[in-house]
């Protein structure tokens, strides 16, 4: 792209573009010269126009590639078992004798020579947190669905995903070894949610496993492969690779490790990339038996040392042509995340215009509640908190104020009673014991979790809990006017005439401290204070249903037989948690 088309691309005059280029070091020649795909960015990021690089195979040698296969499905259904179970049959165990360790991803190798290349991490919040960051790295998802359990809220949603991300589904029913398993009673209920099953004339296969007892994984592993034949899946191999992280962590002694699959292209040792907004330059490649190579090529997951930063799973790794290059793409990047970061907290703030204030002097304010997220891998750290950011209604707004991983730190707590802060951990260790007694002694509430449902459910407790609530007017008794009487012409001691209306109490209970509504034929005709309330001459504070009372209603003299007088009170309603049969959660206020 010329300086000409980019400027017009991004809307600004031809010498604002010059102008941004001189600044960051380029030569100009020539308006007309193309412009190489770094300042390209950097200049489009400078302006603030979003970014996102489109690569072409066009000329490009392409060659037939191996699948990347996500799992998917209900909590405890069997994702992390059947993971578990395919990785024992993964080249890396194979190598290592049968050990293995959990890296983001792991390839199965068949003896036909074929491979497929597993993301180690179950569950849709890591596949939806990468479609979001537009890492489309999935090929096909594997819908786990327990036997013994049929299709359940978070089966729908992984269909959902799969189906927004146009990845096709083969379906794994597992748990085939319990005596109450019974596989067609799930066909019956995936058909009926629109899911074209193979042995009923549609394209998805449908394969029966027992992830503990490893039955059944051959046939998952050919269908796999078969569905990858029928996508034709390729990739080109020349030239820069253009790669996405699935996971990251900090390791004490080899800093910050990456482990990222290769789209296209390949990846070679010594190259300078950008990461995000992270950059650095590759140290070591290795693969997932941990052995070194010096480079990677498509559908192939590697680790990758060398980065200067942690990066997000989901980050896109470019090649770039020199350190200085990285360097300056990685900084442009930050600042441009940090003033998107900026945008959006500036717009989930309650926008409380002067006029809306006005309006509903009754709505309550809402209420901040600092959060710290801290979570097992980058990726998680991700999701965990964008789902609890679904959770901001307009009476709490959570507001995480750190977010990072590995397990709760005593600066996490130091943090957390700095900020009255709750500390949120998933998949994170048990703190030890002088971190637990710590935050007893700081009062800081840590809420660990290891499904995602369960910590938003938690959490959405939590907010209704610190929720104002809005206050509301409810009827607590009604009463129906059977008699009149008149007391006159008191003295001044004893204060002015007033009218007793006599009552029976026919719903609930009519209270002293309460507010009067005077009914008549369903129409409002007085509302006020409880000046006096009498059972049997006696004061009392409340009458319930069936008795028969004496009333006055401060000021009114107006009650007819057959009048209706409401108690009115005020309650505080409070925000609820709502879970949706999709396993979508929100508050509604
Ligand atoms: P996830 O939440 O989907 O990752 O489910 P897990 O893999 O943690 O499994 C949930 C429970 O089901 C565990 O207690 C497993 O031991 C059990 N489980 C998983 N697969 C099988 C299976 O094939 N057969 C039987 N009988 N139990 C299984």
């Amino acid at each position: 792209m010329t300086i000409v088309e980019l400027a017009k691309r991004c809307g600004e005059s031809i010498a604002t573009v010059q102008h941004i280029i001189v600044n960051v070091g380029e030569k100009i020649d020539s308006e007309f010269d193309p412009l190489s795909i770094d300042i390209a960015e950097l200049v489009a990021m400078e302006i603030g126009v979003n970014v996102c690089r489109l690569h072409s195979d066009d000329g490009a040698h392409v060659l037939g590639r191996s699948p990347v296969v996500t799992v998917m499905g209900h909590v405890d259904h069997g994702k992390t078992s059947l993971l578990d179970a395919l990785r024992q049959t993964s080249l890396a165990a194979k190598e290592a004798g049968g050990i293995t360790q959990h890296l983001g991803a792991f390839v199965v190798g068949m003896q036909s020579g074929a491979s497929i290349t597993f993301l180690d991490t179950p569950g849709h919040a890591a596949f939806s947190a990468m479609r979001a960051r537009g890492a489309a790295v999935t090929d096909i998802v594997v819908l786990v669905v327990a036997a013994d359990d049929g299709v359940m809220p978070q089966t729908l949603e992984a269909m959902s995903h799969a189906k927004a991300g146009n990845v096709p589904i083969v379906v794994a029913i597992n748990k085939c070894d319990k005596p109450d398993a019974n596989p067609e009673r799930v066909k019956v209920q995936l058909a009926a949610e629109g899911l074209l099953l193979e042995e009923m004339g549609g394209d998805v296969q449908v394969v029966e496993v027992s992830a503990i007892n490893e039955v059944g994984l051959d046939k998952l592993e050919d269908a796999l492969l078969l569905q990858a034949e029928l996508m034709d899946l390729k990739a080109r191999v020349d030239g820069p690779a253009q790669a996405y992280v699935v996971e990251a962590r900090l390791d004490k002694g080899r800093g910050p490790l990456a482990t990222a699959i290769v789209k296209a292209g390949t990846l070679v040792c010594g190259q300078h990339v950008v990461v995000g907004a992270e950059w650095g330059r590759i140290r070591s490649i290795r693969d997932m038996a941990r052995k070194v190579i010096a480079e990677a090529r498509p559908a192939m997951p590697i680790e990758i040392e060398g980065l200067k930063g942690l990066p997000m799973a989901g980050d896109d790794i470019v090649v770039v042509e020199s350190e200085e290059r990285a360097r300056m793409l990685s900084e442009g990047r930050k600042k441009k995340f940090e003033k998107d970061r900026l945008t959006k907290l500036e717009e989930e703030r309650p926008k409380a215009s002067e006029e809306e204030e006005e309006e509903d002097e009754t709505k309550p304010e809402r209420v901040e509640v600092p959060l710290i997220v801290k979570a097992d891998v980058q990726g998680t750290v991700q999701a965990v908190t964008d789902a609890v950011k679904n959770l901001n209604s307009s009476q709490v707004f959570l507001k995480v104020i750190h977010a990072g991983v590995g397990p709760v730190s005593q600066s996490d707590i130091d943090m957390a009673q700095a900020c009255g802060a709750c500390i949120v951990g998933f998949n994170v260790r048990d703190p030890p014991s002088s971190i637990a007694l710590a935050a007893t002694q700081a009062k800081v509430k840590i809420k660990l979790h290891r499904v995602i449902y369960h910590l938003l459910e938690d959490i959405g407790n939590f907010i209704v809990e610190k929720a104002p609530g809005t206050l509301e007017t409810q009827v607590a008794g009604e009463a129906q006017v059977l008699n009149i009487f008149e007391l006159k012409g008191r003295s001044k001691s004893k204060g002015d005439d007033v009218k007793i209306a006599g009552c029976r109490v026919i719903d609930g209970r009519v209270t002293k401290s309460s507010t009067l509504r005077l009914l008549r034929s369903g129409e409002v005709v007085f509302e006020g204070s409880c000046a006096s309330l009498k059972r049997e001459k006696q004061d009392v504070e409340a009458v319930g249903k069936g008795n028969d009372c004496g009333l006055v209603i401060k000021d009114c003299f107006d009650f007819q037989v057959g009048d209706v007088i409401q108690c009115l009170v005020q309650v505080n309603r409070k925000p609820k948690f709502v879970s949706s049969e999709s396993g979508a959660v929100r508050i509604e206020c």
